[in-house]
């Protein structure tokens, strides 16, 4: 696939979403990272995102419920070039019923390019690397280019 550029500046858009087995987990990984989540937006799913206003008093854009449309809404995000990283950290040791939704959004994520991480560990190498600080530009997909090969070839 033709790909093509898109440039993040400093300020990045993260979004964060936790199944509730991990949510502590979450919200612990957040609290203890707050000097450095403060400089970017944050976006979540429904219960992730006020459960991480409330723990870390920073302003977090808080979408539907997981379950109940959200992870879909953040994969929309991801196609529109409106997320930059996602830290979801999901649940290894139990299905949860949007299991579809969620495999769903790491594909768009690996589609889109974005930096993935699903636990503290990875995290924490995303939220330390000097690229969160600058500017970076990324590859994705050349939409453009795509869509017309496949309006010539079909
Ligand atoms: P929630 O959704 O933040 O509303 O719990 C997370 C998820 O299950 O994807």
């Amino acid at each position: 696939m033709d790909m093509a550029h898109r440039r993040i500046g400093p300020r990045k858009t993260i979004a964060l979403v936790a199944h509730d087995h991990r949510k502590a987990q979450l919200l612990a990984w957040a609290r203890a990272r707050r000097d450095r989540l403060e400089s970017h937006q944050l976006i979540g799913t429904g219960t992730t995102g006020i459960m991480l206003a409330r723990a870390t008093g920073l302003e977090v854009d808080s979408l539907m419920s997981g379950p109940l449309g959200g992870d879909q809404q953040l994969g929309a995000r991801i196609a529109e070039g409106r997320v930059d990283v996602l830290i979801f950290f999901w649940d290894p040791l139990e299905a949860v019923p949007h299991d579809p939704d969620v495999k769903a959004l790491l594909r768009l994520a690996t589609v889109w390019n974005i930096p993935v991480a699903c636990n503290p560990a990875s995290a924490d190498f995303l939220i330390e690397s000097p690229l969160m600080a600058g500017t970076y530009d990324t590859q994705v997909p050349d939409y453009e280019a795509y869509f017309a090969e496949r309006i010539r070839d079909l």
